[in-house]
């Protein structure tokens, strides 16, 4: 549908749409084996990135005095939202791998010194292997950490110290989107131990080649497998005093990270969700069982409405979140939050209706329907878990009552 898109969204759309036919899809269902290479940096080839460049969806987000593509500012996150959708349509792990370039560009355009904006953005623009990564998860501290638990024994493991001009970090960071494979880091760490998260939090920029970073390992996931989702040790980390981003309230900062971001997640999320119709559609209206292709049995028939209505769902309540989040309206923190749990569990489901529509075929590896239902459960991880999203909710509707701190009054 191209209703309420502009010329340009509309153009956007078309290439990435050509670009996912022609290219992800068919290299998808041929290679099916590719997404289990044990080896990280051969499992995606480079040609792909190179596609993406090509088609101009790589490094949104980078402003146009540093080579990005100027998008209409009124609208930029409900063009992100689009292709983001059309990308994970294709395939969710690259439209993860490319969307941290657009979160994190965006993040970097509004906290980044200009010379560090000038120089890591030419990296980005210049080299279609580039990644960017945002690290905030900790093994004893993830999307709790936007509950209003705003106190010390709740805020980040990961230390940093200022010693003689620069800035000492230790600690590690868990579960790192292109953790594994990105160039340059946005990397969270408390800097003052005796304040809660939302004053002692600063981030920090942080090369790949920087003495005392560690890639520790990369996750092997469940489903988005084409990004390589990585862990991260600091010992002894120096960095630069001008790699400071926000020092203190970086958590309060990096709002302009997470409300696109959210937006993106559920886009990426109603890709998967619309995939997994395609191919249903197609699949009922093709299989013949008991003498009649599967669509004509009306138990089949319902399965697929609830399909459809789930995904329009989804799509209406992500259009008013996006459109919030460009409009900077006061309700778009909660709308964001809103749009991205919704869709997580929302698709959780078109993606079961998706498998058992397939029947045995639906849990063959090479029938790939099963990707989609893999793919799809990632999404309950990413971004703050279903129950701390609700909790959020909940706690901007109530900041007096369910937004206070749970503990000793
Ligand atoms: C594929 C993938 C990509 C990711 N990418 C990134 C990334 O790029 N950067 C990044 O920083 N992080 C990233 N994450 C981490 C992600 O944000 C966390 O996994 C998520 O926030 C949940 O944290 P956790 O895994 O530590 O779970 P936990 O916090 O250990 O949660 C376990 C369970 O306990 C519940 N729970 C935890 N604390 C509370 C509480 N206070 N009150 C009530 N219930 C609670 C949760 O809802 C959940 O059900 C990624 C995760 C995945 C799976």
């Amino acid at each position: 549908m191209t209703r309420g898109l502009s010329e340009e969204q509309d153009l956007m759309r078309a290439s990435c749409r050509a670009f996912v036919d022609d290219v992800i899809l068919p290299f998808i269902r041929s290679n099916w084996q590719r997404e289990w290479d044990m080896n990280p940096m051969t499992r995606l080839p480079p040609e792909i990135l190179v596609g993406a460049e090509e088609v101009g969806i790589r490094a949104l987000g980078v402003p146009p005095e540093f080579g990005g593509l100027e998008l209409d500012p009124a609208s930029e996150v409900q063009t992100f939202a689009l292709i983001a959708e059309e990308i994970a349509r294709g395939d969710s792990g690259l439209a993860d791998k490319l969307v941290q370039n657009w979160k994190v560009s965006v993040l970097l355009r509004n906290l980044a010194p200009e010379h560090l904006q000038e120089k890591w953005f030419a990296r980005l623009v210049g080299d279609p292997q580039f990644l960017l990564a945002h690290c905030l998860t900790e093994p004893r501290g993830a999307s709790d950490r936007w509950l209003p638990y705003n106190v010390p024994e709740a805020a980040m493991q990961t230390r940093a110290v200022k010693r003689n001009g620069e800035w000492i970090i230790n600690g590690r960071k868990q579960f790192i989107s292109n953790g594994y494979d990105a160039g340059l880091y946005v990397v969270y760490a408390n800097t003052n131990p005796a304040v809660g998260m939302l004053q002692g939090t600063s981030s920090f920029l942080v090369p790949r080649d920087t003495p005392g970073l560690t890639v520790a390992r990369c996750n092997e996931t469940l489903g988005c497998r084409f990004m390589n989702n990585g862990e991260l040790v600091f010992e002894d980390m120096r960095v630069p005093s001008d790699h400071l981003l926000v020092e203190g309230d970086a958590l309060g900062k990096a709002g302009v990270y997470f409300r696109p971001g959210k937006i993106i997640q559920a886009a990426k999320n109603l890709g998967v969700g619309v995939r997994a119709f395609e191919v249903t559609a197609d699949y009922v209206q093709n299989y013949v069982q008991g003498g009649r292709i599967l669509i004509k049995h009306q138990a089949v028939a319902l399965r697929l409405a609830d399909m459809a209505t789930r995904i329009e769902a989804v799509r209406a309540l992500l259009a008013r979140a996006s459109r919030a989040v460009d409009d900077n309206a006061p309700d778009a923190d909660v709308l964001c939050n809103m749009a991205k749990v919704h869709a997580s569990e929302e698709i959780m489901k078109v993606a079961q209706h998706a498998l058992e529509l397939h029947g045995g075929n639906g849990v063959m590896l090479d029938f790939g329907v099963e990707k989609l239902f893999r793919d799809a459960s990632i999404f309950l991880h990413m971004d703050a878990t279903a129950d701390i999203s609700k909790l959020k909710i909940i706690k901007s509707m109530f900041p007096t009552t369910a937004g206070k701190y749970a503990g000793p009054e």
